[in-house]
């Protein structure tokens, strides 16, 4: 008997093992892919860290939580900024002062800040009832038409009328001219790769890769004491009371034998017509370690049917509801705990997931 079967060698899984290993818990994590790490795996090729599932970049302000992954990786001083290409014009991201200027000519906060009042006003929005609404309260119409509509409905699939507006207030708005794409205290990529961080955290822990939870589950409900859940919670349920929604992505990788292609690491498509959201480019997030060539990926975000990779919860109402019920299905289980971006149906940043993972593992541990 183990202490505790872990589901999952994502940021979740990884963390909350390392944390039950070290308090002298037996363990056994099972992955269904054939690699750890989850969505931030990295794969290192040309001398260059691919992110094989999307641009990850750490940031957080959790004292705790950058302490932690420091002891698994060296960071480097990478900040994020982000550059949107909306028909061959550029712009910054998030929206700051040199967006602002690009778009409107002005200079000046006040002079900003006029503009956008003077759309808000023109648009007679009060209380925002959904992600267009609470886009142009924000920003104006000029920045939601250009850089927000296009982009937004080619990530979620759906009219921003039938959004969220949660979903854009992940965004700072910034009357300053600082491109620094997040609020965050601590911010870095890891010098040698995720994976190399999970594979460090992993160290002594018994991994089986390739090994899907749900096609042996009557099995492994019965070797351990305990069983932490990080795919999604409704397939756990057999999808008894209905599919919770998710976003996919296609990601298709390209080799370049030139050295430097886009001169950014992430530039987003922000018109309706491109099909792909946006264009990475992998070296720049480390641009210590050298290269002659190069490698970008193209993100698409696709529709989700069952059996696709589930990346993005779609947390509106309805799907918000749903996974309410299927909680209080988990909660009259005994001994077995949800947990990560799946497993708690939360668009969670890396962070927010270790977080949970490192206080789940105390309860654990210490009650
Ligand atoms: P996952 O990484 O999804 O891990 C869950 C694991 O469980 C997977 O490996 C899966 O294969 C496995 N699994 C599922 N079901 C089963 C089963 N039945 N049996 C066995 N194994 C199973 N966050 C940031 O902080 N910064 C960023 O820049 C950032 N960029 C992102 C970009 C994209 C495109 C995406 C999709 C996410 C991004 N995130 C970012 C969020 C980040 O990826 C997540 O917060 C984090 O990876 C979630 O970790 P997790 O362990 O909860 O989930
Ligand atoms: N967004 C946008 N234009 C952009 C970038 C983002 O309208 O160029 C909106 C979009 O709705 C997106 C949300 O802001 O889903 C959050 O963006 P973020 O970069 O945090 O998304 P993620 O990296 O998690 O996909």
């Amino acid at each position: 008997m183990y202490d505790f079967l872990i589901v999952g060698a994502g940021l979740f899984g990884a963390v909350i093992a390392n944390k039950l290993n070290s308090a002298g818990k037996k363990i056994l994590l099972i992955e269904k892919r054939n690699h750890i790490a989850g969505n931030i795996y990295t794969e290192f090729k040309n001398n260059i860290h691919v992110h094989k599932y999307g641009a990850h970049i750490f940031h957080t302000n959790y004292k705790n939580v950058w302490d932690f992954v420091n002891n698994f990786s060296e960071f480097n001083r990478y900040t994020h900024t982000v550059l949107a290409n909306f028909n061959g014009e550029i712009y910054s991201l998030p929206f700051n002062m040199f967006t602002f200027n690009k778009m409107w000519g002005v200079n000046t906060p006040e002079e900003a800040q006029n503009k956008i009042n003077e759309q808000i006003k023109n648009s007679g929005i009060d209380q925002p009832k959904n992600l267009e609404e609470q886009a142009i309260k924000l920003v104006g119409h000029d920045i939601y038409n250009k850089l927000i509509k296009g982009y937004t409905e080619k990530q979620w699939g759906r009219d921003c009328k039938n959004l969220p507006a949660e979903i854009i207030k992940r965004l700072p708005v910034r009357f300053i001219y600082d491109t620094n794409y997040y609020n965050a205290k601590f911010q870095g990529i890891p010098i040698n790769g995720y994976t190399a961080m999970i594979e460090k955290m992993l160290n002594g822990i018994e991994v089986k890769l390739n090994c899907d939870f749900l096609n042996n589950k009557n099995d492994f409900m019965n070797i351990a004491h305990n069983i932490i859940f990080t795919g999604p919670i409704d397939s756990f349920f057999n999808f008894e009371l209905g599919q919770l929604e998710y976003r996919t992505l296609k990601f298709e990788e390209e080799f370049l034998n030139i050295n430097n292609f886009q001169g950014h690491s992430v530039i987003n498509y922000t018109d309706k017509n491109t099909p792909f959201t946006r264009i990475i480019e992998h070296k720049h997030f480390l641009p210590e370690l050298k290269s002659d060539n190069t490698i970008i990926t193209r993100e698409y975000s696709l529709k989700w049917n069952p059996g696709d990779e589930p990346y993005y919860p779609v947390n509106d109402e309805k799907n918000n509801n749903l996974h309410e019920k299927y909680k209080l299905l988990a909660q009259n289980l005994k001994n077995i705990f949800f947990g990560g971006r799946l497993g708690e149906y939360k668009y969670y940043d890396m962070d927010q997931v270790i977080f949970n993972a490192l206080n789940m593992a105390d309860k654990f541990i210490y009650n």
